[in-house]
């Protein structure tokens, strides 16, 4: 008879401890249901705007002054960066509707140059970091071959040079390095940013890549994050068989780098330097 209290105690006590687990997890599940709603319904009202700031920029590009060589430029960053945010919009509602970070990457498999892209990229930052009075540099050899997705790959590029950006003050530097490794085993494209802005403590490091996650949270809300960045950048990297590690002390700087091994079926035909055959 004590070998069956024993056991309906047992039993009890299980059952109970995982009734007070789930309801413990209750309010946490809810907030993230919240957050993903929020994101999906954010992206989701922002594509109309979008798409009438876009139509309206090319409307304006056919007017444009073509002797006013600073307003065909402006007017070429915004067509850029408009069109590069409903494609950032598009990918995050996949992200915020999906429950696998995987499922919202699906990877197309290309060869391209990188350096092109990192230098238009630095251009569409030519405003923004003139007015914070920010050195931007970038650090790459003539050509880069890469091989993984285009889009993705220069999305990840985005997110960690606009973090850098934003999380230095004025008078800092951010410095963006495009390497190729070559080591007996494989061949790996190697993304650097490296900032000299406010760093990220080392409890901090440990959540950056979580989604939502915002270091300190008066600090970021003034900067206007949702903490999806490198969530995004952490997924992209993942999903290319890659890894992103971050190295930073605070009040010192942050460097991130990424690695993203080549693709085998993208790479078939690709020399370890980086040359196709
Ligand atoms: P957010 O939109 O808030 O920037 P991210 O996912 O890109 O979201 O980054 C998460 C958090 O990591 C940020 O809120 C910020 O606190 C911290 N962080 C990211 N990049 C840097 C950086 N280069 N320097 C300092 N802190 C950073």
């Amino acid at each position: 008879i004590f070998v069956s209290i024993a056991l309906v105690f047992a039993v009890v006590g299980v059952a109970l401890s995982r009734w007070m687990s789930k309801r413990a997890l209750e309010p946490a599940k809810e907030a993230y249901n919240l957050q993903k709603e929020f994101v999906s319904n954010a992206s989701h009202e922002l594509r109309t705007p979008l798409s009438v700031i876009l139509s309206a920029v090319e409307a304006l590009g056919m007017e444009v002054d073509k002797s006013n060589p600073f307003k065909e430029k402006m007017l070429g960053t915004l067509k850029h960066e408009v069109k590069r945010m409903s494609g950032l919009i598009t990918e995050l509602l996949a992200l915020a509707r999906s429950d696998s970070e995987q499922a919202a990457t699906q990877l197309k498999k290309e060869r391209f140059d990188i350096r092109p892209a990192a230098e238009q990229m630095i251009e569409s930052f030519s405003e923004y970091v003139s007015q914070k009075e920010i050195c931007l540099k970038l650090v790459a050899p003539e050509q880069l071959e890469v091989a993984g997705d285009r889009d993705k790959l220069i999305q990840l590029m985005y997110i960690l040079t606009d973090n850098a950006i934003k999380y230095t003050p004025a008078g800092g530097r951010v410095e963006i390095a495009l390497e190729q490794h070559n080591n007996k085993k494989q061949c790996e494209f190697v993304l650097s940013v490296s900032d000299s802005g406010i760093g990220i403590s080392p409890e901090d490091q440990k959540r950056i890549f979580d989604r939502f996650f915002r270091a300190d949270k008066m600090r970021s809300r003034k900067e206007g994050g949702y903490g999806l960045g490198l969530s995004i950048a952490k997924s992209i990297t993942t999903a290319h068989n890659g890894e992103i590690t971050v190295e930073s002390n605070t009040g010192e700087g942050s460097v991130f780098r990424a690695r993203i091994p080549y693709l085998a079926e993208a790479s078939k035909t690709m020399h370890p330097s980086g040359k196709a055959l």
